[in-house]
């Protein structure tokens, strides 16, 4: 392990975790990760591990039992998983921000229902705002669920959900006008539990996820649209229990996600830095490796400085929400800056392997397809912008 990315401050099962999973991504994600991706393979063996390892409950409480540890451990795991790739990374992100929204908001009954086989991996969650006419625009929802006594009847389509097919619980945003006059108070969250797979689901009549959605670049992990006909899910799938939360649960789920997102961008970032220095020292150009051409050397030198800043800032950002304060300012900064830097290092690195950053034989290559799919989800550039400028006014307010 280099000498960029550290973090002060650890404890020693931090520390221990880390490093079970740092050797777990050098050892059975790297040596196979460029060929599932080019295949466009799901992960199965790496998902059987990383069950193993107990990191689908990593931040599910022991008494459920997970393994009840902070977003800061979650983030660091994160960061180092995606290092090795990103889609795996994203195979626990959904998973971790479902898990989050029932500890946070579910009722008891949900709790005691979900959080034990989602902390054994059993149970592996997706989570589904979007929709073909909206991302940003989350007060645009159609997708509708209509009380009918002991039920909800959700019809509409869902759009990008991460996970769609092999989850098998899917936390849903629909419009239920049922809260007051703010469409923000007119959306609720259900929890839909169906089989994994693709097509007309077995277990949920009038749900059906048609397939995967064919991507310029993270592989491997399934991205679906979800079509609801009909499908009667029972008031007591309501998360919290109460209809018209939905927005702010799904807000939350995005905030404690955003920090996950910039701890991706962290570990492309990372990778594509560990790439580009040890390309640098093999090829040689005019006499000389290239490492000792001044211009490399500044390259390296700018590569360096934004995964160590763009780190530094996820894990102040993790800390703050880990010590109860609000953490949107930071985790809005975080996944902006993370999600830039990892673009602008994964460039460079690429340049670095000049002609050969083009052959699918390197795995700069692959980088180079995942990273602009942090500068979208779980809120684009633009939207972290809003976030963050909206926070500055409230907290540099001047008197009229
Ligand atoms: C691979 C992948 C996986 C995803 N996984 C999930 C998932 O699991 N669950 C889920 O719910 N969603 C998921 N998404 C959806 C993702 O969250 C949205 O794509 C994202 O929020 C952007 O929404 P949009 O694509 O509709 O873009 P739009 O909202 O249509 O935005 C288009 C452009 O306009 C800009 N823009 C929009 N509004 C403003 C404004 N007010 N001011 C300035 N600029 C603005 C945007 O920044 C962007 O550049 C995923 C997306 C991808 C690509």
């Amino acid at each position: 392990m280099g000498r960029l990315a550290q973090t002060d401050g650890l404890t020693e099962i931090q520390r221990d975790i880390l490093a079970t999973v740092r050797d777990f991504v050098d050892k059975e994600i790297i040596p196979v990760a460029t060929e599932l991706e080019h295949k466009d393979e799901y992960p199965t063996a790496i998902v059987e591990g990383m069950k193993q390892l107990g990191l689908f409950g990593l931040t599910i409480p022991e008494e459920y039992g997970g393994l009840g540890e902070s977003l800061l451990t979650y983030a660091l795991v994160v960061e180092e998983i995606a290092r090795g790739w990103m889609s795996v990374s994203g195979i626990v992100n959904t998973h971790f921000i479902v898990a989050h929204m029932i500890n946070a908001h579910g009722t008891q009954e949900q709790k005691d229902h979900f959080l034990p086989r989602m902390a054994a991996g059993e149970i592996r969650g997706a989570f589904s705002m979007s929709e073909p006419g909206l991302g940003s625009d989350v007060s645009a929802i159609s997708t509708k669920g209509v009380k009918d006594g002991e039920f909800y009847v959700l019809n509409g389509q869902k759009m990008w959900l991460t996970n769609g097919g092999t989850s098998t619980l899917v936390a849903v945003l629909c419009k239920t006008d049922e809260g007051g006059s703010s469409p923000y108070k007119n959306m609720t969250t259900f929890l839909i539990e169906k089989e994994a797979g693709f097509g007309p689901n077995p277990s949920v009549p009038g749900l059906t996820v048609p397939g995967k959605i064919e991507k310029m670049g993270y592989k491997g992990v399934d991205t679906t649209e979800l079509v609801l006909q009909d499908v009667r899910v029972p008031a007591n799938r309501v998360l919290g229990g109460v209809p018209g939360r939905g927005f702010y649960q799904m807000m939350d789920g995005v905030e404690v996600g955003r920090v996950n997102v910039a701890a991706r961008g962290c570990g492309v970032a990372r990778r594509a830095f560990e790439l580009g220095i040890a390309y640098a020292q093999q090829r040689s150009t005019f006499g000389k490796k290239i490492a000792e051409h001044q211009a490399i050397q500044f390259k390296l030198a700018e590569m360096a400085t934004k995964v160590e800043a763009a780190h530094q800032m996820m894990v102040m950002a993790a800390r703050k929400k880990d010590g109860g304060e609000r953490n949107d300012l930071e985790a809005g900064m975080a996944k902006y800056l993370a999600s830039e830097y990892c673009k602008e290092v994964v460039e460079d690195a690429f340049r670095i392997h000049g002609g050969y950053g083009f052959s699918k034989e390197y795995e700069i290559e692959r980088l180079y397809r995942e990273a602009p799919m942090l500068l979208i989800g779980e809120g684009t550039a633009e939207i972290q912008k809003m976030i963050v400028g909206r926070r500055l006014l409230e907290e540099y307010r001047i008197a009229d």
